[in-house]
């Protein structure tokens, strides 16, 4: 018997194997190779998770399947499979290659960029069961044999015969007009055949479907009749382009993005719909819903029985349209035919964890593995994205003017400087005053925007000088009226609002810098008769309440909405007649290099919230810096004014969009061995830079403007280079070797393409 096998030694130095290609989650990440043994081949393919053997101590680990293939190393020297752990991928080929494109370029474990891109539902199979599924075995197939059967028994095999399909004892019951218990005999006598299987079961209300019969389609106006027809060109073409559409506020892209998922639709392909998560309201939903058959809406309230639901029924390929916030740019449609970014130049595309991706970038990359166009929509597009425009990289499509012919609303600036403009001391001058009265008076509705929350942003003893500061993160607390909280806005750390000075005792503490708290009382004391809402994240914590507030402001009920930048995203309300900006500057003088471009954006944004009826709209703009040029630009509605000087200062100091910056934070407890590790990191940059020969300006370590954040200190180190391949190769070769240091509890990370500096 022994004679008839090969030696095993043979074995091993002779044959290849079939092996599997697995990345982790966590330290060590991969790629490891495993054997696949020979029962489980053929059942494992790229894109399942597989338990397999880790480490010295052969811990059993979850891992995800990057790829299967023969592998070139003697069978012996690998590890083998223990088990597959899906039946089939969770992860088509195309999305693979988008997990192993992310994690190179953003530097991130691909195994945690699979657990970014697969929900936390779906990977846990939320709201599935086992469950026992019957096929017809051999002998139900032998006419003779099902005809000595009891009625029923026979009744219940030529029905499960005639569905032609796996069905559970309790659908066959159902099928045959019978109980369980003649399935039970049919089991025990062989006629059937069982497998488990594990099913998603959770039913009820997970989606909605909306009547649409009252829905009106309005005829497109001829400069969007002629996006379309460009866009359509670029759908029909099959090929991957990038087109940019930019549309003044109320230009009515969104029946452009429409018509265009209309002709994907009409083609047999689907699309995806990337929304900023505030703008993702009802409204925003409807506009969707009304127009398509199957459209899965993907937000953050949902719960993880919800997102498998919706993530299998993508998978299926029966949903038409996704519609969603940053993550939803990985939905696995399997017939993509065009993605969609609406307010392509929201901060809220970019990902603060880990995989620290911009929707943006992996959408455009996306979209090539898929060979299909991306649109790009805003009324204030990136600097990134105008470049491109003029780089040969995506085509520029433009809508000038408002839909039906409705002006551009007049925008007036207050300069605060000026000491009679200033009523009292409030946050509201003189002429936003008379405004806001007329206003009423006409029946109209104000928003106010005051990018700030809480009630005063600095609490400070006037006689010794000292502020009130989080020990945690070193910064000013915000005293919050709403039950005398002084709080920090960066960790959350509170303590009761000190009615006295903690270092010299004195009894009479000043609270100053404006908040939306003070705002509306002040709001509410100058306008008695009004109904006033406020909206910021301290009164949107609960789920629903931002869609409640703005129902309530839609029918008319509430006159006046104030609060932060959630206010200046996307609404379309005809009967806001005036928009009221309390601080233009307040974003103005960070130091960050897209402060100006922020301004410009937000300020362009809450001002297009105005004049989208009929009764036309204005916009006072109170500033310190009238005649900053992001304000100027953006109180004449002058994109390109804006765009072309601020192209002048990126390409002056080589920042995006015509150069690349990386960044790396490094945290730990104790200030001296948390500055010493960022010393180390700089000196291998500074190294892989040098062996590389790449021209990549290395900065710091330095303490970022937020030095100390939730107890730990923080220092930047900020790369900056003409491309981003030197730049990543850079960093890649300098941390290759480097670990965070356990002892000290020090940790780093690495961020491509910050966008907060
Ligand atoms: P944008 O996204 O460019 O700010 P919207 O898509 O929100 O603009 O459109 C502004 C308003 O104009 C919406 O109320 C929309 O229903 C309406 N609208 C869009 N296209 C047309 C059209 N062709 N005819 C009439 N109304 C339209
Ligand atoms: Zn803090």
């Amino acid at each position: 018997l022994f004679d008839t096998q090969p030696p095993p030694w043979e074995l091993a130095a002779e044959s290849d194997c079939e092996a599997a290609a697995v990345v982790f989650s966590e330290a060590p990440f991969g790629p490891f190779h495993y054997k696949i043994p020979t029962e489980l081949l053929g059942l494992i393919e790229p894109g399942m998770r597989l338990r397999v053997p880790l480490g010295k101590g052969n811990r059993s680990v979850q891992g995800w399947c990057v790829g299967v293939e023969t592998s070139s190393l003697p069978a012996r020297s690998l590890k083998d499979v223990l088990e597959p752990c899906d039946e089939s991928p969770l992860c088509d080929p195309r999305l693979i290659k988008l997990v192993l494109w992310m994690s190179h370029y953003y530097q991130a474990p691909a195994g945690q960029v699979f657990d970014a891109l697969i929900p936390a539902g779906v990977r846990a199979g939320a709201g599935t069961r086992q469950q026992v599924f019957l096929t017809p075995s051999p002998r139900a197939l032998d006419d003779e044999q099902v005809d000595a059967l009891p009625s029923k028994q026979k009744s219940a095999v030529r029905h499960l015969l005639a569905a032609a399909k796996p069905l559970t004892a309790a659908q066959l019951a159902t099928l045959a007009e019978c109980t369980e218990a003649p399935i039970r005999q049919l089991r025990k006598k062989g006629f059937l055949s069982a497998e488990t299987r594990r099913v998603l079961t959770a039913t009820g209300p997970l989606h909605s479907v909306r009547d649409r019969s009252a829905v009106q389609i309005p005829e497109l106006t001829e400069p969007q009749a002629a996006a379309l027809s460009q866009i359509s060109t670029a759908i029909e073409s099959g090929k991957q382009q990038t087109l940019v559409l930019h549309g003044v506020t109320g230009s009515g892209k969104t029946e452009v993005y429409i018509r265009a998922i209309e002709a994907v639709v009409r083609m047999g392909k689907q699309a995806i719909v990337l929304v900023p998560e505030i703008s993702l309201t009802p409204q925003t939903r409807h506009r969707f819903q009304d127009r398509f058959d199957d459209v899965a809406v993907l937000h953050s309230q949902m719960s993880a029985v919800e997102r498998h639901y919706h993530w299998q029924r993508i998978r299926s390929g029966q949903v038409q349209v996704v519609v969603g916030a940053r993550s939803a740019i990985f939905a696995p449609l399997p017939r993509l035919g065009l993605i969609v970014l609406d307010e392509e130049h929201d901060a809220s595309f970019k990902q603060d964890s880990v995989p620290r991706y911009h929707a943006r970038r992996v959408a455009y990359v996306r979209s090539q593995i898929e060979n299909i166009p991306l649109i790009l929509g805003s009324a204030t597009p990136s600097l990134e994205t105008w470049h491109a425009t003029s780089t040969g990289h995506a085509t520029l499509i433009q809508l000038n003017q408002r839909i039906a012919g409705r002006p551009m609303p007049h925008v007036q600036l207050v300069d605060l400087r000026t000491p009679g403009e200033r009523s009292g001391g409030g946050a509201i001058s003189r002429p936003l005053q008379n405004a806001v009265r007329e206003t009423l008076k006409e029946d109209g509705q104000v928003i106010l925007l005051l990018n700030r929350r809480g009630f005063a942003t600095t609490i400070q003893c006037p006689s010794c000088g000292h502020v009130v500061a989080c020990p945690e993160c070193d910064m000013p607390l915000t005293h919050h009226r709403d039950g005398g909280k002084a709080v920090c806005h960066y960790c959350d750390y509170q303590i009761p609002t000190p009615p006295w000075c903690p270092i010299c005792k004195f009894d009479g503490i000043r609270y100053s810098g404006l908040g939306t708290q003070r705002l509306e009382v002040e709001v509410k004391a100058r306008f008695p008769d009004a109904k006033v809402a406020r909206m910021d994240s301290d009164t949107m914590r609960r789920p629903g309440s931002h869609e409640r507030v703005l129902e309530t402001f839609r029918s008319g009920e509430l006159q006046i909405l104030l609060g932060t930048q959630m206010i200046a995203k996307g609404l379309d309300f005809p009967n806001v007649l005036l928009v009221g900006v309390i601080n233009a500057d307040s974003a103005l003088h960070f130091p960050d290099f897209r402060a100006a471009e922020r301004t410009f954006q937000l300020v362009t944004q809450v001002a297009g919230r105005t004049g989208r009826g009929n009764r036309g709209g204005r916009v006072i703009v109170q500033t310190f810096t009238p005649e900053h040029p992001a304000i100027q630009a953006a109180s004449q509605h002058d994109y390109l004014q804006f765009a072309e000087k601020e192209m002048l200062q990126r390409r002056k100091y080589a920042y995006p969009p015509l150069g690349s910056v990386a960044r790396i934070i490094i945290r730990g407890p104790v200030e001296e061995t948390t500055e010493a590790f960022a010393d180390t990191i700089v000196e291998r940059l500074e190294l892989s830079r040098d062996k590389l020969s790449a021209e990549v300006r290395i900065l710091g370590p330095a303490p970022p403007p937020i030095a100390k954040l939730r107890g730990k200190y923080r220092f930047h180190i900020l790369l900056q280079a003409a491309d981003s391949t030197s730049l990543g190769e850079t960093i890649r070769q300098a941390v290759a070797t480097l670990k965070p240091v356990a002892k000290d509890d020090i940790q780093f990370v690495i961020d491509i393409d910050p966008i907060d500096m």
